[in-house]
C-alpha cells in the first residue's frame, strides 16, 4: 500500500499538486460517508458545488443519490462516497486519462483501507477503473461482477437521469432497480464478520 493509513493518503491528497487540475481547483474533494463501510459509491469527479463544499454528491446529482439510497433505508452514514478523481475539472469537462491516472493512487488507497464488501461504481469511468476494462455502463449496468476484492454492482451515474428525464425516465427507472439489486446483495452477504472472528463460508452439518 502507497500509505499506511487512510489519513496518510488524505493528507497526501488535500495538499496534492500532481497533475493540472490543483490550479483551478477551491479544494480538494476526498470523500464522504464513513470509512468503515461495506458499501462504496464510486462517482467521477467533483463538480461546481462539491470544488466549493469538499463533500462529493452534493449538487443535484447528489439530491438524487440521497433519495436512491433512502430508497434502501440507507443514509450517507452507512456507505463511502467518493470519485475517481478528487479535484473538478476546468467547466464540469470530462477527467483526461493521464489525469485519472494520476489521481489512481488516492482512490486504490481509499478501496484498499476501507476494504468495502460491495462497490458501486457510478457511470463509465468509475466503471472502467473498477473494472479495469474499457466497458459501455449501459451494457454491464444492474450486473454483478467480482474485482478488488468486492462484488462490484456498476449502475448508472445519477446525473444521467437527470438529463436524461429524471426518475420516470428509464435510466431513473433502471437506478432504482440496481439499487434493490445493492440492497438484496447486501442481505445476502450479512453482517460483516467482527475482525478475527471466523468467517463462514459454507452451512455445512457438524454430525
Ligand atoms: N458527480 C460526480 O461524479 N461526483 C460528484 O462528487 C458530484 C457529481
Amino acid at each position: 500500500m502507497a500509505w499506511q493509513t487512510l489519513d496518510d493518503a488524505k493528507a497526501e491528497a488535500l495538499s496534492c499538486t500532481r497533475c493540472r487540475l490543483w490550479e483551478g481547483r477551491t479544494q480538494v474533494v476526498w470523500m464522504d460517508g464513513s470509512s468503515v463501510a461495506d458499501l462504496m459509491f464510486i462517482g467521477e469527479a467533483p463538480g461546481f458545488h462539491e470544488d466549493r463544499q469538499g463533500i462529493p454528491f452534493v449538487g443535484a446529482a447528489g439530491k438524487l443519490l440521497d433519495q436512491l439510497l433512502a430508497s434502501i433505508g440507507l443514509d450517507r452514514s452507512g456507505c463511502c462516497i467518493c470519485n475517481v478523481i478528487k479535484c473538478r475539472p476546468p467547466g464540469n469537462r470530462n477527467p483526461a486519462p493521464d489525469e485519472i491516472e494520476t489521481c489512481n493512487p488516492y482512490l486504490q488507497a481509499q478501496i484498499e483501507h476501507i476494504a468495502p464488501r460491495v462497490i458501486v461504481p457510478l457511470g463509465n469511468f468509475a466503471t472502467r477503473f473498477v473494472l479495469g476494462k474499457q466497458v459501455s455502463i449501459s451494457k454491464v449496468r444492474g450486473q454483478r461482477f467480482e474485482a478488488l476484492g468486492a462484488v462490484v454492482i456498476p449502475t448508472f451515474h445519477p446525473a444521467a437521469a437527470l438529463h436524461g428525464g429524471g426518475q420516470a425516465s428509464p435510466t431513473g427507472v433502471a437506478l432504482r432497480g440496481d439499487f434493490q439489486l445493492i440492497a438484496s446483495v447486501l442481505a445476502e452477504l450479512g453482517p460483516a464478520p467482527a475482525e478475527g472472528e471466523p468467517q463462514l463460508v459454507e452451512q455445512a452439518s457438524l454430525f
